[in-house]
């Protein structure tokens, strides 16, 4: 197992908030609310976690090759 990158910063697509997140190791992170705006994310189609879709980083499983978010 390589080096995993664990913060991610999230930005917000309403907003542009940037936010910089931990990500869980072992799950996707589905939703995630904007302190700054109050919205609701959930990932893009094909995507299930909200780092993948918003993050500068992909979720720990993907970066592991797990496919957690790729089918
Ligand atoms: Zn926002």
């Amino acid at each position: 197992m390589g080096d995993v990158a664990l913060e991610s910063v999230l930005t917000c697509p309403h907003c542009g908030f940037a936010n910089r997140e931990t990500m869980p190791t072992d799950a996707c992170q589905f939703y995630f609310e904007c302190p700054n705006c109050k919205a609701l994310l959930r990932p893009k189609p094909g995507d299930s976690c909200v780092f993948c879709s918003f993050g500068s980083v992909k979720c720990p499983p993907r970066q592991q090759l797990h496919g957690c978010c790729a089918s």
